[in-house]
Formats: C-alpha cells, sequence, structure tokens
C-alpha cells in the first residue's frame, strides 16, 4: 500500500470511530486512558495520577488508567496521543516540553498547535536545583565555589530533549557558563534514584517530585528556579537563582490536558467541565500544593486560553532556544 493511501486509510478508521462518540453516552464504561509521556514515579506522572483521580467522579465513576509511553523528551508520548482515535477515550497530560520542543527538534512527528484540542490547564510548578547527597556544599555559594573547582567533571541528569529538566539545564549551564556532561533518563523519577544513589550529581526538577526527597534529606537543594520564594513549608527557606545571583533566571513549569486533534466538541466539554471540578477538588489541591504546586484557578482553564497560553509559551521559548544553537532529530 503506498503511503499516502495507508495515511487516507488510517485518517479514516478514526475519523469513524470519532463518528457517533457523542457526549450523551461518553464516557460510558470504557475506561479513558490518560497518557503521560514520562516514567511512571515522575512528576508528571504525580499530577496526572491525581488528576484521574479528581476527574473520575464527574466523569461518573469511570475508570481513568494512566499509560506511560515515556521516552524522546516527552515527544513519543504526545506523537501517541497526536495519533490517537479522537472520542475522548486517550488524552496526554503534557507540561512546558509542549512549548519547548518545537524549537528544540528539526523534526517533530506531530504539530503542537493543529494536531491536538486543548482541554485546560492544570497546574503551575516551580522547579528546584537539587544535588546528590555526597555533594561538598550546603547552599548555593558553596555550589558555585565546587561548579568552579570542578569544571569537566560534572554530571547533570535530565528527562531527554524538550524535558523541563533539559530546558532547566540549559539555562543553569548558560548562567553559570560551566557545560555539564548531560544524563538522559525516561523521566526524573528514575533520574532521581540515581541522584539520591550518587551516580549524577546535579538534576533541576519539579517540586512535585523534589519535595519530599527534600524532606527525607535525601538530597540537597540549592534554589528554586521562579522569581519568588515557595511557600511550602520544606521549600519556603530556598533562594531563587535570582537570588542567587543568576540574574534573569525564571522558570516555571505548566501542566496541561489535551485531545487527539477532532475529539466531538461535546465531549471536549464534558471534559473540561470535569477538569474544571477537579480543580475545584479541596483534596486534589491540598495534594498539589503540599508539593509546592499551584492549581489553576484563571482563565487558563478554559481550552480557548490554554491555547492561546501554549502560543504564547511557543513564542517565549523559541528565539531562547535557537539563540542557544541545541537541536535534536
Ligand atoms: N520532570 C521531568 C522533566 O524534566 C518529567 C517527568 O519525569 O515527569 O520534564
Amino acid at each position: 500500500m503506498s503511503p499516502l493511501f495507508k495515511s487516507l486509510a488510517a485518517g479514516a478508521l478514526l475519523a469513524t470511530a470519532a463518528l457517533g462518540a457523542h457526549a450523551e453516552d461518553f464516557p460510558g464504561n470504557k475506561p479513558i486512558t490518560i497518557v503521560v509521556p514520562f516514567a511512571a514515579g515522575g512528576p508528571t506522572d504525580r499530577v496526572a495520577r491525581d488528576l484521574a483521580e479528581a476527574m473520575r467522579k464527574p466523569l461518573g465513576g469511570v475508570s481513568i488508567v494512566v499509560d506511560n509511553a515515556a521516552g524522546a523528551g516527552g515527544s513519543i508520548g504526545a506523537n501517541k496521543v497526536a495519533k490517537a482515535a479522537p472520542d475522548g477515550h486517550t488524552l496526554l497530560v503534557h507540561h512546558i516540553g509542549m512549548a519547548t520542543m518545537p524549537g528544540l527538534y528539526r523534526k517533530l512527528p506531530f504539530r503542537v498547535e493543529t494536531d491536538f484540542d486543548y482541554l485546560g490547564m492544570i497546574n503551575d510548578v516551580p522547579m528546584t536545583l537539587i544535588g546528590k547527597p555526597a555533594l561538598p556544599a550546603s547552599n548555593f555559594k558553596e555550589l558555585s565555589t565546587w561548579i568552579g573547582q570542578n569544571k569537566g567533571k560534572i554530571n547533570l541528569a535530565n528527562a531527554g530533549v524538550g524535558s523541563a529538566s533539559h530546558l532547566c539545564g540549559l539555562l543553569f549551564q548558560d548562567a553559570v557558563k560551566t557545560e555539564m556532561t548531560t544524563v538522559p533518563y525516561k523521566g526524573t523519577g528514575p533520574a532521581m534514584t540515581d541522584l539520591i544513589g550518587g551516580s549524577v550529581d546535579l538534576m533541576c526538577d519539579q517540586t512535585t517530585n523534589t519535595t519530599s526527597q527534600i524532606e527525607g534529606k535525601k538530597v540537597k537543594a540549592f534554589a528554586v528556579t521562579t522569581n519568588k520564594r515557595v511557600a511550602t513549608p520544606v521549600l519556603k527557606d530556598l533562594p531563587t537563582l535570582q537570588e542567587a545571583g543568576l540574574k534573569n533566571f525564571e522558570v516555571t513549569i505548566w501542566h496541561g490536558l489535551y485531545a487527539p486533534k477532532g475529539t466531538p466538541a461535546d465531549i471536549q466539554k464534558k471534559l473540561n467541565d470535569a477538569l474544571k471540578v477537579a480543580l475545584k477538588d479541596p483534596d486534589f489541591i491540598k495534594k498539589q500544593e503540599g508539593l509546592g504546586a499551584v492549581v489553576i484557578s484563571d482563565k487558563r482553564a478554559e481550552p480557548a486560553e490554554h491555547k492561546k497560553f501554549v502560543a504564547s509559551e511557543i513564542a517565549k521559548w523559541t528565539p531562547i532556544i535557537k539563540a542557544a544553537g541545541v537541536y535534536a532529530d
């Protein structure tokens, strides 16, 4: 079969799958799958699992399962959803990578702007700069000295090109004028295990993954990446990287919910309604706030605003990435 015919046939199949999918009987008994484009046990996985629990009730108690389609900095999972049947049963939770992948990848197998229906945003999450427990530094000043003394020997974990930790790591290396060896993982869940074990030195990661490790003194924490300190008790004494002397350093991670393009409008509405119920759920808010995240309470919970926000983030990050001269194939 010619490639063109194959893609036409696949398109027709997807359209047939979407046809007949209507909100009155959605979701029915058929489970909903939320694809997480990173490994289990990391921060994107954490938010997706908490969200699945909070959206279950407003969707009539349907089972919502998480599928960790990890790899290539989050692009494999995003592509899986871009190509899935647009019937509301396959969704994607993704982060700032939706805005950095278009600038980072020479060839992305999907288009962030046109291959998804935007269902609303979930949260904003600071990152923390953390280190292995054996690092001979207990604050940012000592860390800077250690970095200066160990140029060429430092390694920095991340979740692959296009991940949040990758972006933060790029900005950090640039700010401290020190190139580090990056060690990519399928998510910062597994990277955290190696950081705690001491086989990698440093990592930037969302507070939703680092708060409990900082509290348990399993890793050293040096700073937060937001432009304001984070109020969560374990994090409140950490300086921002700007306070620590890295001028203009600011990264805030955000997560959103997506469906494949072509999902019937009434099903999108039902999913957005369920998301908005989840965003007001006191249990969901408490869990997220305890981990330093801020649940979306503004207009970005609306699909059109979500789409506008992602477009503004693409416009913000693409020139920064291009100026850094980093690309992935
Ligand atoms: N925190 C990861 C990142 O750097 C993703 C994850 O494992 O959730 O993008």
